[in-house]
């Protein structure tokens, strides 16, 4: 299954982005994990051999990540292999306006989990949170499950050695989640997924950032007034200010992209590229 081929694209800085709302890109992932969870139930019916499909990998993609993408060929080939990317960041959206390409709106990872997580409940669809720190994850967990009391759901915090990976693969094999969110930054959530996707008995995989730290309460998410405003990416500024250095992402990819739309850069990385 690759639902990103099914799903519409437009390509903007390299990459392709999906062109639904978040509305109906709920629903076209749900259409497919009930599709892949009806198919492997079936076939243990009739006792054939489970279905060998990797997981559907999800990334959401702001003006960082983007600019991460065009400078690393490693984590550009990461990207590459998902079957959807999401527009999350005003940065991407506005971009995507001034080149003339057809992105909706902005999908905010934590909003598509969440909304995917209701979907869970109702469906009685596994989850599995990976990620956050020992003592935020217990409290991110609690909370979906005040949200959501008939939501079956496990995890494991994001702090473990090469040595506790097997141990923690056989923990995610033993539950087998229908969706996997992982929580452990970028670059390191899609490296994580790809080196693992293989092997995980999950049907979609998404990374999710710091939305554990939001769902637990260590960190607050910025009130609906910004969010609205797209002003999202300030707030955050303003809560964590260490991350300025990473954010300086978004003036430069502003500047790329005006750039690229008076036919200074090319949008594809490359060698004369911004
Ligand atoms: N994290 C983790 N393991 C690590 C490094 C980070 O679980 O080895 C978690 C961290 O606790 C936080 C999230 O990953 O919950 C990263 O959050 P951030 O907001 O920095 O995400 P990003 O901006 O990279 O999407």
């Amino acid at each position: 299954m690759n639902t990103g081929q099914l799903l519409d694209t437009e390509p903007l800085m390299g990459l392709r982005f999906v062109t639904l709302t978040q509305q109906e890109l709920v629903n076209a992932l749900s259409h497919a994990v009930a599709k892949r969870l009806n198919g492997v139930e079936r076939l243990n019916r009739v006792e054939s051999a489970p279905s060998d499909e990797q997981p559907l990998f999800i990334v959401t993609a702001n003006a960082e990540i983007v600019m991460r993408a065009r400078r690393d060929a490693g984590y550009r080939r990461i990207l590459h292999e998902a079957d959807v990317i999401v527009p999350d960041g005003i940065g991407v959206v506005l971009a995507a306006r001034l080149l003339g390409r057809r992105i909706p709106e902005r999908i905010a990872g934590i909003d598509l989990m969440q909304a995917l997580i209701a979907r869970a409940e109702a469906e009685e669809w596994r989850v599995f949170f990976l990620g956050a720190r020992p003592e935020v994850l217990p409290r991110a967990i609690a909370g979906v499950q005040k949200r959501h009391p008939k939501l079956i759901i496990d995890g494991h915090h994001g702090y473990f050695g090469p040595e506790q990976e097997a141990a923690i693969l056989q923990r995610i094999a033993a539950f087998r989640p229908a969706l996997l969110f992982v929580g452990l930054g970028v670059p390191k959530q899609e490296q994580w997924i790809v080196r693992h996707r293989a092997h995980l008995p999950a049907v979609l995989a998404m990374g999710v950032g710091g939305s554990f730290d939001v769902l637990g309460g260590a960190v607050r998410r910025a009130p609906l007034p910004w969010r609205r405003l797209g002003l999202e990416w300030l707030w955050r500024l303003k809560e964590e200010p260490w991350r300025a250095r990473r954010m300086a992402a978004l003036p430069r990819f502003a500047l790329l992209a005006v750039a690229v739309r008076l036919g200074l850069a090319r949008e594809e990385p490359g060698r004369r590229s911004l």
